[in-house]
């Protein structure tokens, strides 16, 4: 089963009953965590049992069902905490601060037409939340082979989550090995005979994430006499980054899974579980990680709501490997990759056919073939760059110059 959320916002503010339950559902978490803490125990019935008898005789008009979905999101908070401290991560008591509710399906009404939520409070008491509905939000609210999940509820919007069976994956034509890089995606598009490079541009994702870093640092000197503010500010600096790199990679992942959708692609991706860096920490800040894996779990999850098969290739020496007659090289090279043999190629790209090669050795690729000789050296399809961007950055990144 796939789960998308879709963030809709409300038409007014929150009525008073629906505010004062969001309230009270974020004390009956909170009491429920610290029983849980208390008793160790993290499953929603295992707390149920706990803390429901106590939390009702407080509240004892709550709708039962909301009460519920409490726990089930305590037991998730304890869960994570649970974790986080088996790993030996620093961890304080958990507390959830913001406010906000879960309703489970069962628990609230969508009327699917008009777009407004029926949410019951308690006995004889309902609100009504109307969502702002645009174009978007009616390709998930007209399709009725989407069930509803559940509802987040937070003070200025409510998260619909929509569900679905996954689609079969379709059998692919054709296919698009992609290398994942620090400021690209580069790779080679085969279809029958012909082979070209594709290249999906995105310096501006290193570029926010350096100025990020910067002025973080630059926060924490500042403010080194006030640790809380520093702390502050430099989460709400983080936050942002996050929104502004979340939104560029989504746009890189819709152009990739469009081009592959169209031509009936396997989309083949090197597999970045277990890749760790051994350089230095301020070179491994530079080159970190979370960009491509964040990318790379968008694309899946994209391309598994739509049906289009992605294959994970193990990239061991993808990046030493001659494709041409399977030499390995001893160490990395410059920009292009060069072979004894003869061969040369954009080091990048080069990869990417030794992750192709390495899925069709293994039967990954269906009945797909594929010949190095076929390449096409002097074509370049531009799946994705920035000037595609429908939105452009307020204060205009793109005109900076790369940090190196
Ligand atoms: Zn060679």
């Amino acid at each position: 089963m796939l789960v998308k959320g879709v963030v809709f916002y409300l038409e007014s503010d929150l009525a008073c009953e629906a505010k004062f339950l969001l309230e009270d559902f974020r004390m009956a978490v909170n009491n429920a965590i610290r029983a849980g803490l208390q008793a160790r125990v993290t499953s929603r019935n295992a707390l149920c049992r706990l803390a429901y008898k106590g939390f009702r005789q407080e509240h004892p008009r709550m709708y039962a069902k909301h009460l519920v979905s409490a726990f089930e999101v305590a037991g998730g908070v304890l869960k994570n905490h649970r974790r986080r401290a088996r790993k030996g991560v620093a961890v304080r008591v958990p507390f959830v601060r913001r406010l906000m509710m879960k309703a489970e399906n069962q628990a609230f009404k969508l009327d699917r037409e008009s777009g407004v939520i029926d949410l019951p409070i308690r006995a004889g008491c309902h609100v009504e939340l109307k969502l702002i509905v645009s174009q978007y939000h009616r390709k998930y609210l007209d399709d009725m082979s989407l069930s509803l999940g559940s509802l987040t509820i937070l003070p200025d919007r409510v998260v619909v989550a929509f569900r679905k069976d996954a689609p079969k994956p379709y059998a692919p034509e054709s296919a698009l090995s992609l290398d994942t890089n620090e400021r690209s995606l580069d790779g080679v598009f085969v279809e029958g005979d012909v082979a070209k490079a594709v290249k999906a541009d995105f310096p501006e994702v290193a570029i926010i994430q350096q100025r990020h870093h910067d002025r973080r640092k630059r926060l924490q000197k500042k403010k080194t006499h006030d640790r809380r503010i520093s702390r502050e500010l430099c989460r709400r600096e983080g936050t942002r980054e996050h929104h502004r790199i979340d939104y560029r990679l989504h746009q890189v992942a819709n152009s990739v899974l469009r081009f592959a959708e169209e031509r009936k692609s396997a989309i083949i991706l090197e597999d970045l579980k277990g890749f760790k860096s051994k350089r230095s920490k301020e070179l491994n800040r530079r080159l970190s990680m979370w960009p491509r894996r964040k990318l790379h779990h968008i694309i899946e999850y994209k391309a598994q709501w739509k049906g289009i098969p992605v294959i994970k290739v193990d990239p061991r020496n993808s990046s030493r490997t001659c494709p041409m007659c399977g030499r390995i090289q001893d160490s990395r090279m410059g920009a292009e990759f060069r072979c004894e043999c003869g061969w040369h190629l954009d080091r990048h790209i080069n990869a990417s056919l030794n992750l192709l090669q390495t899925a069709i050795s293994k039967g990954m690729a269906g009945g797909l073939r594929f010949n190095p000789g076929a390449f096409q050296h002097d074509v370049m399809m531009i799946l994705y760059e920035p000037a595609m961007a429908a939105r452009s950055e307020p204060n205009g990144t793109s005109g900076i110059a790369v940090v190196t």
